[in-house]
């Protein structure tokens, strides 16, 4: 075991503690243990077994072992490698905990059979977040691999006399990753068809020298903006993507804004007058 992290015991058993502040994509440690088909699981062993591929679960042996069950879960387990990866900052003293009944997208497709949920896995959740679903009697498909946590960490909420904006569902640290968004690029020869459009105070400047713009899909548009900013955005141009960092601490509730200019800082005037 690593002096990194530490097993506690909880009310409800062990647990895996963290002992130093972990950056979102840090490897905390990997599962371990032997391998074998789900016949061979002992009836004691169950509630620790994972399954790795078609009949091939583990039984851990090592720390991994004491990862709790979150529905908001702060950790994920890297396929190939099987290592746990922080999906967002951890700090000292927080529980690291993965969504056992979660499958990204990409291999839910691959092998849909493969999630058929056997019921005598379910059980009823004690995690205690706002998002818990529950009984867990089923797997939840998120969208990739790396991103399962984006979207639950925002939604959108109607703000007076500013119309839509973006709230947090719940506490998101600085420098997490709150959105990813593909963009629709505007190639500047029909930018004259856009700007006199509706879509013209939904664009951002796009391309290396903002010569074309772009409009932004899934939550990307709906940003505030604000001279005090607690999130930025980040162009992504090769992959068409806009992604959001928060900037500070970010509380459940809060609205999340970023200032339009781009720079956190820049307090020229925008290119049009937001409401109040
Ligand atoms: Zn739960």
């Amino acid at each position: 075991m690593t002096p990194r992290l530490s097993v506690e015991f909880g009310i409800a058993g062990r647990k895996l503690i963290a002992q130093e502040e972990f950056k979102a994509g840090t490897a905390l440690t990997h599962f371990r243990g032997d391998i074998i088909k789900k016949v061979d699981i002992q009836e004691n062993e169950r509630c620790y077994a994972l399954m790795i591929g078609p009949d091939a679960w583990l039984v851990p042996d090592n720390e991994s072992r004491w990862i709790n069950h979150s529905c908001d879960a702060n950790a994920w387990i890297e396929a190939d490698t099987l290592a746990v990866v922080a999906g967002r900052v951890l700090r000292i003293g927080d529980e690291v905990t993965i969504d056992y009944a979660s499958v990204a997208a990409e291999d839910f497709a691959k092998e849909p059979e493969a999630y058929a949920w056997d019921p005598a896995w379910s059980f009823d959740c004690l995690c205690g977040a706002s998002l818990c679903r529950g009984r867990i009697d089923g797997y939840v498909i998120h969208g990739s691999v790396r991103d399962w946590n984006v979207g639950p960490a925002i939604e959108v909420a109607a703000y007076a006399g500013r119309g839509r904006g973006i709230r947090a569902r719940r506490a998101i640290a600085l420098g997490e990753c709150i959105e990813r968004s593909h963009v629709i690029v505007i190639p500047k020869e029909q930018w004259a068809n856009i700007e006199h459009t509706v879509f013209y105070d939904h664009t951002f400047y796009w391309g290396e020298e903002g010569e074309d713009a772009a409009l932004a899909l899934g939550f990307g548009s709906l940003f505030n903006h604000s001279y005090k900013p607690n999130a930025v955005y980040d162009r992504r141009f090769a992959g068409d993507e806009i992604h959001f960092f928060a900037l500070l601490d970010i509380a459940a509730g809060e609205e999340i804004t970023v200032n339009y200019n781009g720079a956190p800082d820049d307090d020229q005037p925008l290119w049009f007058t937001p409401l109040a």
